[in-house]
């Protein structure tokens, strides 16, 4: 795929401009996801929301946003033809997200990227925008997250819950006891936060921190853990309330009328 740009980003420069369009990025939109948990029958990305598949919602938002230079999404296997076209770029996704983003990035040529999650279909472009100043603000910084302080109080439990698709599955999973599972400790609130996307990295150290260690690119759920593992400095932006995942069937609803207010 062409990129809408060219990158000739000095983004190292001492005080580079809120919301410049002068760094290219390219985004990667992470859309394989099975959709197992929402339960509508096929992959969340594509399900139709307020008029449109939901992927298409992260999209639109991409495009209104000045730095973006070219769009990659990982979509699953059997549905690459339905997106794609224009200023699209579309690849087959993975077995992990992981593998998904991986996949992505291989057709990343800009020195920035950012990763965004299909199932958050609420994202503006200025929230992209404040992500990349955020990184660009700071050059000892490799990444940027969009990410939510915590509102509840947070425990830390002997076990692991349940997995998210037994507990999702409706009731009874949620009055579910099990006196095996205790309280080991109460989290500090106050420095806790909710990681979201969209995440902007510098391409080369998050394809280094990729590729570091094959086998542990199954487990983490956002790419800015495997740069926090590489020990590298990865910056909070914080994101606005409206920025919520779709990952239930009330999520879904909640997204509807949300972008219906738009
Ligand atoms: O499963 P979860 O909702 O946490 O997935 C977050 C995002 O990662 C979703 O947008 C989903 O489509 C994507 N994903 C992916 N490839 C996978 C699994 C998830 O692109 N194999």
């Amino acid at each position: 795929m062409a990129p809408r740009g060219t990158s000739t980003a000095c983004w190292r420069s001492a005080s580079p401009p809120p919301h410049s369009s002068a760094h290219a990025v390219t985004a990667v939109i992470a859309a394989a996801g099975s959709g197992q948990r929402l339960g509508a029958g096929g992959p969340k990305a594509f399900v139709p929301l307020a008029g449109r598949p939901m992927v298409e919602w992260s999209i639109a938002a991409l495009r209104a946003a000045p730095s973006v230079r070219s769009i990659v999404v990982a979509c699953p296997p059997g549905h690459v033809h339905e997106l794609g076209g224009g200023d699209l770029g579309v690849v087959e996704g993975g077995a992990t997200r992981s593998a998904s983003v991986a996949n992505a990035l291989a057709a990343v040529g800009t020195e920035l990227v950012a990763v965004h999650d299909a199932a958050r279909p609420l994202l503006s472009a200025e929230l992209l925008e404040g992500v990349i100043a955020t990184l660009l603000a700071d050059p000892d910084a490799d990444g940027a997250i969009a990410a939510a302080p915590v509102s509840d109080t947070i425990k830390l439990a002997s076990e692991s819950a349940p997995p998210a698709d037994r507990r999702l599955r409706g009731s009874p999973p949620y009055g579910e006891v099990n006196p095996a599972v205790s309280v080991e400790e109460t989290l500090d609130r106050g420095r806790l936060w909710a990681a979201q996307t969209p995440q902007a990295f510098r391409v080369e150290v998050l394809r280094r921190a990729m590729e570091a260690d094959p086998e542990r690119l199954a487990a983490p759920t956002d790419e800015a853990s495997l740069l926090e593992a590489a020990g590298r400095r990865v910056l909070i932006h914080p994101a606005p309330p409206e920025n919520v995942k779709v990952t239930t069937p009330t999520d879904l609803r909640l997204a509807e009328l949300l972008l219906a207010e738009r």
